[in-house]
């Protein structure tokens, strides 16, 4: 097209978005600070889903801007491949630092697909170069969510992700989901029931073989369904039947890390060590894409390390992208490990997990068509009685109605309306939002 208009709409084919409905009446965000969005007509939004999970920071954080105004001028590009760049370095480390035991070496990717499609990799290479190349099988989990590569839709559990696109990767399965509404409703935090279901695992060993088995990848909370808590003790089981069994445990924690659950990473708040953690969103505070995989050493040892692994022109892990390590995302991401460690933004979500969780659960008593509330972290789910006969409509008229009436972003999945707030949010701005969401709720769904 050789003649575009400034404001033409219809060449951006926006993602997961019902393309003619924007076009129709676009929500435009033009500017953000702090806890807030700002729209085209000037409008303030309270930022009530951290842009899509990943502003943990908060919008524009000084500090961040001027870190990477000043590393573009810098150092604009290096390549990963062969070469390194001393931030790089030092943002492994810094991430390596936060996470538990010995999860020491850190991948780095753009995104949290790219990470889900590199630990699959790992896991891959690693039982290859342990001579056990028969394992090749994944196992995720009913209603999980890990990007949209191949390999993320594969081992994920959200059908309308999956059914379009074909057969998948070959040889996964999959554990069940951990909700149940009539054990769990309203449950704040992680539900007493649901445990057991770990015990699928031991099933799915004993249909498959261990021998054919990779790797198990869960979100320690799925975060994209609509916030699924893991039942108690669920992932120390999933831990110990992998262990008896030489399987790899993989938390995806693309929303999980960086102070969404209080804690570095949810490994930590589990007191689970997973031998493969994947993380993005947060590490940046959504400034630039970065994502990552970090590795047990005992994984890295098996395919780059230990003694005499590496020749000395030897390549052993044939995977990689252009942008790995960006300096850009290098940067970015030193400066919200600083802030997040000098405002103390993770120890700030875990002091508000329980009012933001009070607040959250008062919806019930204001809106009568709220079916669960699910809290955990800085994150909730409110479930909204579907319209009969068109799941995602309420979902979908509650966002819009909330970004243009009350000003406040949320995200919905089908008719589940999700907070989860930049971790600098305050006790005042917890209560507007679930306000907001009541008085919407009640407006849309009677
Ligand atoms: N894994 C999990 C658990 C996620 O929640 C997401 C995104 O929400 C992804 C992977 C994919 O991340 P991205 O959209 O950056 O590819």
């Amino acid at each position: 097209m050789s003649d575009i208009a400034p404001n033409d709409l219809s060449s951006f084919w926006l993602p997961f978005t019902p393309n003619s409905s924007f076009q129709a009446k676009p929500r435009m965000i033009t500017r953000a600070k702090g806890m807030y969005y700002y729209s085209d007509d000037g409008r303030e939004i309270i930022d009530g889903s951290a842009g899509l999970w990943c502003c943990n920071a908060g919008h524009s954080h000084d500090a961040i801007v001027s870190a990477v105004q000043n590393q573009v001028a810098e150092l604009d590009f290096a390549p990963s491949f062969q070469f390194g760049h001393p931030k790089s370095f030092e943002v492994a480390s810094r991430i390596a630092a936060l996470a538990p035991d010995d999860l020491n070496r850190v991948f780095f990717c753009n995104s949290g697909s790219e990470s889900v499609d590199s630990a699959m990799k790992i896991a891959l290479a690693y039982h290859r170069y342990k001579g056990e190349g028969t394992r090749t099988r994944f196992i995720g989990r009913e209603k999980g969510y890990h990007g949209v590569g191949f390999g993320g839709i594969s081992v994920g559990g959200m059908v309308n992700n999956r059914k379009f696109f074909g057969p998948l990767l070959a040889g996964t399965d999959h554990l069940p989901h951990t909700y149940n509404r009539d054990e769990q409703a309203f449950t704040k935090g992680e539900p007493e029931w649901g445990g057991h279901l770990a015990d699928e695992l031991e099933n799915i060993v004993a249909l498959h073989d261990a021998s054919t088995i990779a790797a198990v990848i869960v979100e320690p909370m799925a975060g994209s369904i609509g916030v699924l808590p893991p039942p108690k003790g669920y992932l120390e089981k999933l831990r110990t039947i992998c262990d008896k069994h030489g399987i790899l445990l993989i938390f995806d924690e693309v929303i999980c890390a960086f102070g969404r659950l209080g804690h570095s990473f949810a490994a930590e708040r589990y007191g689970v060590t997973p031998d493969l953690i994947t993380f993005a969103k947060g590490v940046t505070s959504g400034v630039v894409p970065l994502g990552g995989v970090i590795a047990r050493d005992h994984v890295f040892d098996a395919i780059d390390g230990g003694p005499g692994a590496t020749q000395d022109h030897e390549i052993r892990l044939f995977h990689g992208y252009t942008y790995t390590g960006h300096p850009l995302a290098s940067a970015a991401a030193l400066a919200t490990l600083n802030v997040y460690r000098d405002e103390g933004l993770f120890e700030r979500a875990a002091e508000l997990e329980a009012p933001f969780g009070d607040a959250c659960h008062g919806v019930r008593e204001r809106a009568s068509a709220v079916e669960d509330i699910r809290s955990l972290g800085l994150a909730v789910a409110f479930d909204v009685a579907p319209v009969p006969g068109k799941p995602g409509k309420r979902g979908y008229d509650l966002m819009e109605h909330l970004f243009f009436e009350e000003g406040l972003m949320v995200r919905v999945s089908g008719d589940t309306v999700c907070l989860s707030p930049p971790l600098i949010v305050e006790e005042s701005h917890i209560e507007q939002m679930t306000d907001k969401i009541a008085k919407a709720v009640t407006h849309i769904a009677g």
